[in-house]
């Protein structure tokens, strides 16, 4: 007998992760930089993280919602205990990858992480920013200022 189970289930699952990367989800307002609150535009006056001139440049507030963005004053240092987590992450990731798999040698593993947490470092503030300002504000769907 054919059976399609085979078939639906693994695009149900991919629905899912979907659903989880929708406006609305936090984890949607860490990877674009919109504001945390209505997820209508962009923190940052540069979308483009690799431009260093604007990279840590943000709107004061949320044109859509009103949101000021720095919540109280040098709110965003808060977020170099976020970018300290990510980078050991990324460190530890690296270092498996590096030393595990590819079998290179400590030095070069240590090289690599190096190398890994300097161009994913413009990401990785960013990311780190997003993050801690949506461990603050969530989402609101109806908020109107
Ligand atoms: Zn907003």
């Amino acid at each position: 007998m054919f059976c399609i189970c085979k078939f639906v289930a693994p695009k149900k699952e991919k629905i899912n992760f979907l659903q989880m990367l929708k406006k609305g989800s936090k984890l949607n307002s860490i990877l674009t930089g919109t504001c945390p609150r209505c997820q209508n535009e962009s923190m940052y006056l540069d979308k483009n993280p690799l431009h260093f001139s604007k990279l840590i440049k943000m709107h004061e507030k949320c044109s859509h919602c009103g949101l000021k963005y720095e919540i109280e004053p040098s709110f965003f240092y808060g977020a170099m205990y976020v970018s300290y987590a990510l980078n050991v992450a990324l460190s530890i990731a690296t270092f498996v990858v590096s030393y595990l798999i590819l079998e290179s040698s400590i030095k070069n593993s240590f090289i690599s992480i190096l190398v890994a947490n300097i161009l994913l470092f413009p990401f990785v503030l960013r990311w780190s920013r997003n993050i801690y300002i949506n461990m603050f504000v969530s989402y609101d769907k109806k908020f109107k200022k």
